[in-house]
């Protein structure tokens, strides 16, 4: 039993390997979040094999719904299975049943909103999206800002003022960020400048985005009083 994951575009259909083409040929089936939508891909690419559903409600009963095949491509609603995606549940349950999992290479949007933001990238977090609201997501926050380096973030066009927000009362007013929007589509666009500046920028945001932060240093302006919250949250500074 062999599972293989197939990244597959973010926007530009043309970001697909030609390894990921062979497998979505020669695989008995392709599971996927959306079968209208990886059957656009196929369809664009000529290529007939037939597709599964198997999203976050059905995940669940995988072992049930893969049991008649032995080799299975999983495909996401784009990008790379297994980040911020069903994908993670999936491979768990196939290690668990012991099927041989495979990963190809691809598109994912957190790499290119990274090398393209013009901030570090030499150490990095990737934090996908944020809880949405509560202490999880206040003390997620935080511990971003004391870890000291680079930080990614997934955030749908509704909620990223409020994100936006919530990061500039931690981080302050002129921490660098790079908001990545509609990567690889028409409409691409990469912001880059402080968060008081990317709240003004974003009046009425539409698409997709990526959040790329500035590492926060301790000592840096707004330090002090970020050390201070933390050690109010009971949250220990570095
Ligand atoms: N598995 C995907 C990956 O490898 O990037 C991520 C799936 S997650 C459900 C979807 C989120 O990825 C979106 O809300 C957005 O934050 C980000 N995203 C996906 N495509 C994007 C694009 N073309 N431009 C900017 N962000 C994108």
């Amino acid at each position: 039993m062999r599972l293989v994951l197939v990244p597959t575009p973010i926007g530009n259909l043309e970001d697909i390997t030609l390894r990921a083409l062979r497998v979505l040929k020669e695989v008995e089936v392709v599971a996927c979040e959306d079968t209208r939508r990886t059957g656009l891909l196929l369809k664009h690419y000529g290529i007939p094999t037939p597709t599964l559903r198997l999203d976050q409600h059905t995940v669940g009963r995988a072992r049930e719904l893969l049991a008649p095949y032995r080799y299975v491509a999983y495909a996401t609603d784009a990008g790379t299975p297994g980040i911020s995606d069903p994908g993670a549940e999936l491979v768990r349950l196939a290690l668990e049943w012991g099927w041989r999992v495979e990963a190809l290479p691809g598109p994912t949007a957190l790499i290119p909103a990274l090398v393209a933001s013009g901030l570090p990238t030499h150490r990095f977090t990737f934090e996908g999206f944020l809880p949405k609201g509560g202490r999880e997501r206040r003390e997620r926050i935080l511990a971003l800002a004391r870890e000291g380096r680079t930080a990614v973030l997934y955030e749908s066009p509704h909620r990223l003022r409020k994100t936006l927000e919530d990061l500039l009362e931690v981080y302050g007013p002129d921490h660098p960020v790079a908001v990545a929007r509609e990567l690889s589509k028409l409409h691409e666009e990469i912001f880059r400048g402080s968060l008081r500046e990317a709240l003004e920028h974003f009046q009425e945001p539409r698409g997709e985005f990526v959040l790329v932060l500035g590492p926060k240093a301790l000592e840096a302006p707004n330090g002090e009083a970020l050390a201070r919250r933390l050690k109010e949250e009971g949250l220990s500074g570095r």
